[in-house]
């Protein structure tokens, strides 16, 4: 496996992959990784001849109260963890590399950006979009893939491809959980045996809700009343927003029907939480 944290080094590589007619295989992370990101390599490498991952904590997409200095890091052991499972080339740039000095062009996401997770987290959207968009532009890929478990930011990267025409196909790989439903998270570190209890009542509340939908319930404002109730189960946990919502832009919806989302996020301590489950394909 290659790596480098330096851009032309990168360049390099894929100029050198495409030279050969490889397709590329891109997965963006944040390091420490876990099998929810291995999951992504897995897909990447059935779709791509060379894959390509990127670990960078990006400072654009965290507010000044979030966690960006205490995020989990472990470049060893995901140096390891990537090359075990194929990637073939890991680009761990610093923030001087993403943004060197002087470098203030953002991307501006769409309306959907604004709900849910944009309105606890002003900018956070813009600051993935603009990290995704120069990664998308140095790795070139042919194919990305992301997670579901980050349901928002997967839903904004694909409007941010359509609308300006990126030549290159999005991806989405269902959430990894642990046996017990948590889905894996790097943040899931940070919680102590009782938070971690606690932060099962996400998955909780989102398997009910789809239980209900499997047995007949269509109102979203009742599906949303039993996810905010079995939350209640949960003292540790508080929940930010109970979204249930269409896939394309993230709108409410008073029906819920096949394919429609049922998003939270809910905070335990001082750790934040999301999870999601699309109805109907996931228990
Ligand atoms: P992060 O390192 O948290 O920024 O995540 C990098 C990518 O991994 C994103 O596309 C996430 O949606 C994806 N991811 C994170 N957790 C999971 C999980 N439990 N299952 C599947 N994909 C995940």
């Amino acid at each position: 496996m290659e790596e480098t944290g330096e851009v032309t080094a990168l360049r390099r590589w894929v100029a050198e992959e495409r030279g050969r007619g490889k397709r590329i295989g891109f997965v963006p992370t944040m390091g420490y990784l876990h099998e929810g990101h291995l999951a992504l390599v897995d897909a990447a490498r059935e779709r791509a001849d060379a894959v390509a991952m990127s670990i960078f904590v990006n400072p654009l997409q965290f507010a000044p109260t979030d966690d960006l200095s205490r995020y989990p890091r472990d470049l060893p052991r995901d140096r390891a963890l990537a090359a075990g499972r194929g990637v073939d080339c890991l680009f761990v740039p610093d923030a001087s590399a993403m943004y060197p000095a002087g470098s203030e062009t953002r991307v501006v996401p769409g309306a959907a950006a604004d709900r849910w997770e944009g309105e606890f987290r002003p900018g956070h959207f813009s600051g993935v979009l603009t990290v995704v968009a120069k990664l998308f532009h140095l790795v070139q890929p042919d194919v990305a893939c992301f997670g579901r478990k980050d349901i928002q930011q997967v839903t904004l990267v694909r409007a941010m491809v359509r609308d300006l025409d990126w030549p290159l196909e999005i991806v989405v790989v269902p959430t990894i959980r642990e046996s017990d439903g948590l889905a894996l998270s790097s943040r899931n570190v940070y919680l102590s045996a009782e938070d971690r209890a606690q932060a099962l009542g996400l998955s909780r509340a989102l398997r009910d809700a789809d239980r209900r939908w499997r047995g007949g319930e269509r109102s979203a404002e009742r599906l949303e009343r039993a996810v905010r109730d079995t939350l209640r189960m949960y003292p540790g946990l508080t929940a930010d927003y109970i979204a249930v919502c269409e896939p394309t832009a993230m709108a409410p919806v008073t029906d819920a029907v096949a394919g429609t989302i049922v998003a939270l996020a809910a905070r335990v301590g001082s750790t934040r939480l999301i999870d999601n489950i699309v109805l109907g394909e996931e228990a």
